[in-house]
């Protein structure tokens, strides 16, 4: 039951409410307790109060949040059950008009993934367009991205709960583009903070575009934004680090300039796993915002990795992993080899936006918006090679 959640018009996906502005509670219709509150549904709220019935019936709760939709639950009383405790009955409303939990899919075992959309940043953009999704040990669980927004962060955070009940130990960053790291503050709640992890060059990274990011998905998203925020790692990676779930290790890795200057990779060995965060796109146009010959290197060491099971930053999960590397390869070559030659002839930038990688167009989802940017941000970089 999800009245209380918002239909978002562009993904028809629900959008939770932040608050719960008034909450009544009734006995066989008559009212018991009526309170305006404003409590916020990430703080996991609970109230507790006594309430003796005269006769059996049902308790009634009814909530109305922020966005003026309401939510009800009811609990029956016996005859025998005249005085109850009603505790935290209206967390459990609240976390459901929280988030409606993402759909994340077992990929191996203990490996779970959310497919984000392909959808462009400048048009009908929710923050879900990254595949962000976690792994879980035998003590502990990491989750790998979290996400463009604290919403979806916190619908990430539902599908994980409704699988485990076992300590978010690790959020991990593969880098700091804001459609993977938004939702990193949904995962500090109640119990101890979980470590997050990235790049030892994302602190940085965060710091310097953090204000344009938010900026940018204020307008985006609007109230959707609502406690988007972002966390930089507390802990990094400057070449390789294990971390351990119990009975299965994670093998992270930090890159060189590739995808941006703070990619890292993720191998869970115990199934053949490779998260490889935006060094890999499938189906949607490579976006380039670091070094394209770094990532072209790291494209060739990412086919060494020994994966059978591989989740790129965007698109479907591959289980031939060297395959889609060739195909991106093939775009960032042709994207390189036609920018400078652009250059070598004279043609403006403009120009170039039109015919560079042209060859490419038809193999790749929102290709003329990305491609467009892709030789805005390389065209300058080459004049001067
Ligand atoms: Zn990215």
């Amino acid at each position: 039951m999800y009245t209380g959640l918002q239909r978002d018009r562009n993904t028809n996906g629900y959008r939770p409410a932040f608050f719960n502005d008034k909450i009544d509670v009734s006995y066989n219709a008559k009212p018991v307790l009526a309170a305006d509150s404003a409590i916020g549904i990430g703080e996991n709220p609970c109230i507790q109060f006594g309430f003796v019935a005269d006769q059996p019936g049902a308790l009634q709760v009814v909530i109305r949040d922020n966005h003026g939709a309401t939510f009800g639950q009811s609990l029956a009383v016996g005859g025998w059950m005249r005085l109850i405790r009603v505790a935290c009955l209206l967390a459990a409303a609240a976390a459901q008009v929280g988030a409606a939990p993402l759909r994340v899919d077992q990929v191996a075992p203990g490996v779970y993934v959310h497919i984000g959309q392909h959808k462009d940043v400048e048009e009908g953009y929710d923050g879900d367009i990254a595949n962000i999704g976690f792994v879980i040990g035998t003590e502990a669980v990491a989750v790998i991205d979290t996400g463009g927004s604290y919403a979806v962060g916190m619908a990430l955070k539902e599908a994980l709960r409704a699988i485990t009940a076992l300590p978010v130990r690790y959020v991990i960053n593969t880098h700091g583009h804001p459609d993977h790291v938004f939702g990193n503050a949904a995962f500090i709640g109640a119990g101890p903070p979980p470590r997050f992890i990235g790049h030892a060059g994302l602190a940085q990274a965060m710091a310097s575009r953090g204000d344009a990011y938010l900026r940018n998905l204020k307008k985006q998203l609007g109230d959707a934004a609502d406690k988007s925020t972002l966390i930089p790692p507390g802990e990094t990676v400057r070449d390789l680090r294990t971390l351990d779930l119990g009975g299965r290790k994670l093998e992270l890795k930090a890159w060189p300039d590739a995808h941006t200057n703070t990619d890292v990779t993720v191998f869970d060995a115990a199934s053949g796993t490779l998260w490889t965060g935006d060094l890999l796109f499938v189906e949607r146009t490579p976006a380039v915002d670091g070094d394209v010959r770094g990532w072209l290197a790291a494209i060739d060491a990412l086919k060494r990795v020994p994966a059978a099971i591989t989740i790129p930053g965007h698109g479907p999960v591959t289980r031939d992993k060297n395959r889609a590397l060739e195909r991106e390869r093939a775009y960032l070559a042709a994207l390189l080899q036609d920018v400078r030659g652009g250059i070598g002839k004279g043609e403006s930038m403009t120009e170039t936006m039109e015919t560079a990688a042209a060859a490419e167009r038809g193999r790749w989802q929102l290709f003329d918006a990305v491609n467009r940017r892709n030789v805005n941000l390389l065209y300058p970089k080459l004049e001067w090679e």
